[in-house]
């Protein structure tokens, strides 16, 4: 049987409609703020309760509403913006359609505050259902408009279970706030929660589009962009904006599109932007563009969408293929003279930084693999500050002359013990010169110095590894931290460097300095509150979070909050440290190699360490020997086997290391390892003895049947 077909009640049908135009309270708050800078307001005020389902307001300098308009200014289709259908091909203002008050007023209770120039007072009136309620009273106010929007979607209950996450609600209305705050340099746009002080985004009149860049995406993109500009008097289109360079990259994109000041959004130009910087930025990482597109109004169609998010306009292929050509030219402009970034690290020489495509990630000197015997590791900057650095002519003559000593130089790195040293010195001796004397004390230490290496290591592994069990015992382990780059941390120590490589491989277990700006859902980092694990260690960083954004890593522990020491504070006290900061906040941390170190060493990291010398390590509450943990013993043995001149005379006639450019400082090597003082003759003899104390230890056959029996 055919359905009977009924005209739908006017508030059936207005409802329908409100539900198209207004899906969420962001789309409420972009018509509001639309509707405040066609009023020519230069100061618009949004104020959230519950994600904007309890209450939105909007406040404006603005032009207001006349006392007359007030009955009708929330009714369908009444609008001050549009008279004909032909004034939409050169419409110039954002509403043009009279819908967005009445949709409004159809899921929501609105009261409309407004006084004009020449009005006396302010007026104020509540609206339901596009009905004006009583007559506009009369009140005090300032000029301009103030809409108060409350309980959004309060008759349709299935909207409104939908929208359940009021924190995601507030998220999309600072972004609509920050987009518009953006694209309106020289206005001043601000949001925050009902009942806060301090707003999530505010930005000046006076301020620069780059400055509201800044201040809503933060100091690690402002940094990095280019000012792109096109037209085209052909296709009839301008373009400018700003546009994040090859240094830049995210996990999420970012396109602020603005076509004719309209907030949209264009899956096309999204693609196409992305398409060039896939040739300029590593895989899976975004750029962040902020783009005004002008197109004639004739060649623009708005009237697309409901919510007027997209637009459609006339040459959509060839003005895309235009913009993609310009920014393209723009990051190949800046590709030729990159900059990189790269952190100081411990006085002495620099080093240049090695080439690669791919994202840095942080190699422990414990982790290297070397491919160059002549590549430094960390022991080559604990050399005497003293010492200076050959004269690169002498460099290249030594390398000339190449004594049977320094071919064994590569050799040496992988020598293990005292067996291949000997043999070393065999080779020594016959160069027996001077300047052989000093290499093969130069080389003597280098595999002394070696072996220390060696142990230190291995400690140092076992300290990870006991890290390592408690971790997963109390949490799933996250892949190792990697940190970013380009993240608001280590501003301070940062050095720019015109150089043609790639960042720089960080060897040294420093702490870093998180600086984060707290954003709409805080600062975006958790911290382990288990008693074992106490609040100073970070538990998780949320993707994509202000806090990943300056460099915080899962599994670091905070060492200091905004300057003060949280060292053995609780959760609570950490938590309550980090909230008297307001909206900044100054984490100095140490991830967990940096932190073992640190303990190592008996020293609080500090930020002096951030580039400032490191600690020693201590070994039995003494702090370790520079060069050769296995100084102690060695001194024992020399003593033992009475070769060895007085440990404490350091100015041994017998010393193999003469006072030249090489000679250590006093009390650092030839102190500790008094064995370096020994004669060519005596280190060989020292060796050939540690062989023969090698040997099998003398059979006592008088236990020869007890021995046996066991078998
Ligand atoms: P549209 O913007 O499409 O005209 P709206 O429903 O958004 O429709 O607004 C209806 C009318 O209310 C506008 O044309 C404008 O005259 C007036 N209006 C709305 N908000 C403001 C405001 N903040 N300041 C001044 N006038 C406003
Ligand atoms: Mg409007």
């Amino acid at each position: 049987m055919a359905g009977v077909i009924r005209r739908l009640d006017e508030t059936v049908v207005n409802r329908i409609a409100a539900g198209e135009v207004i899906q969420r309270p962001a789309n409420a708050v972009k018509e509001m703020i639309e509707n405040c800078l066609d009023a020519k307001s230069t100061n618009i005020q949004v104020t959230v309760k519950d994600g904007g389902l309890k209450l939105l307001q909007i406040q404006d300098n603005g032009t207001g509403i006349r006392k007359e308009d007030m009955e009708i200014v929330c009714e369908r289709f009444t609008t001050s913006k549009l008279q004909t259908f032909e004034d939409l091909s050169s419409i110039a203002t954002y509403g043009f359609r009279g819908e967005a008050l009445a949709s409004i007023s159809h899921v929501a209770h609105v009261t409309i505050t407004t006084k004009t120039a020449d009005a006396k007072c302010a007026y104020r009136a509540s609206y339901r259902d596009g009905k004006l309620k009583d007559p506009p009273k009369p009140c005090a106010g300032n000029q301009g408009t103030q809409i108060v929007v409350e309980d959004l979607f309060y008759n349709v209950s299935t909207r409104r279970k939908a929208l359940k996450s009021p924190g995601d609600e507030y998220s999309r209305i600072v972004e609509v706030v920050s987009r518009y705050a953006i694209h309106n340099s020289g206005k001043s746009l601000t949001v925050k929660k009902q009942g806060e002080t301090v707003a999530d985004v505010r930005t000046l009149p006076n301020a620069s589009v780059v400055d509201n860049i800044r201040s809503v995406f933060g100091n690690a993109v402002s940094r990095e962009l280019i000012e792109v500009g096109c037209e085209d008097a052909k296709l009839a289109f301008k373009m400018n904006g700003y546009i994040s360079n090859a240094n830049y990259s995210v996990k999420k994109y970012v396109l602020v599109l603005f076509i004719n000041h309209r907030l949209v959004e264009s899956s096309a130009l999204k693609k196409a932007v992305e398409t060039v910087y896939a040739a300029y930025l590593p895989k899976k990482t975004h750029p962040f563009l902020y783009l005004s597109l002008e197109i004639s109004p004739q060649n623009v169609d708005v009237n697309v969408h409901p919510t007027k998010h997209e637009v459609h306009f006339l040459h959509e292929d060839s003005v895309i293929e235009s913009i993609q050509k310009h920014i393209d030219s723009k990051l190949l402009g800046f590709n030729s003279s990159r900059t990189f970034f790269t952190q100081t690290l411990l006085p002495g020489p620099l080093k240049t930084s090695t080439s690669s495509a791919e994202p840095s990630e942080r190699v422990y000197a414990h982790q290297m693999v070397r491919t160059d015997c002549r590549s430094q590791k960390l022991d080559a900057f604990l050399q005497p500050k003293e010492k200076p650095p050959p004269e690169p002519e002498a460099a290249s003559v030594r390398q000339a002359e190449s004594s049977p000593l320094q071919q064994h130089r590569g050799e040496m790195e992988d020598l293990e013990d005292a067996e291949m040293l000997e043999e070393m010195l065999e080779d020594v001796q016959e160069a027996p010169t001077q300047k052989g004397q000093e290499e093969s004390s130069a080389a003597a230490q280098e595999v002394l110095r070696k072996r220390q290496r060696k142990e230190e290591e291995k400690k140092k592994e076992e300290v990870e590894a006991e890290e390592e069990v408690v971790e997963q015992e109390e949490a799933p382990r996250e892949s190792t931290p990697v940190p970013r780059s380009n993240g608001d941390s280590h501003v301070e120590v940062e050095e720019k460097l015109s150089l043609s490589s790639e960042k720089e491989v960080c060897t040294e277990p420093r702490p870093r300095l998180c600086v984060i700006q707290r954003g709409p859902n805080g600062y975006g980092f958790n911290l382990h509150s288990e008693r074992a694990r106490p609040g100073q260690y970070i538990r998780a960083v949320d993707e994509d979070s202000p806090a990943e954004r300056a460099g915080l890593q899962p599994k670091d522990r905070i060492v200091q909050v905004n300057g003060v020491s949280v060292e053995g504070k609780t959760h609570s006290d950490v938590v309550a440290a980090i909230k008297a900061g307001g909206r900044e906040t100054r984490l100095l941390v140490v991830d967990p190699d940096a932190d073992a170190f640190f303990k190592k060493c008996k020293v609080r990291p500090t930020s002096e360490h951030l580039t400032g010398p490191l600690p020693e390590p201590v070994v039995n509450g003494q702090p370790e020997e520079k060069v050769n943990g296995r100084a102690t013993k060695n001194a024992e043995r020399d003593s033992k086997l009475s070769i060895s001149p007085s440990p404490s005379s350091a100015s041994s006639n017998t010393s193999l290391t003469t006072p030249t450019a090489n000679t250590p400082p006093e009390g650092f090597i030839a102190d500790t390892i008094p064995a370096l003082n020994l004669t060519l003759q005596q280190v060989k003899e020292l060796a050939h003895q540690k062989r023969s104390n090698k040997r099998a230890p003398p059979m006592d056959w008088t236990k020869k049947n007890e021995l046996f029996s066991n078998l």
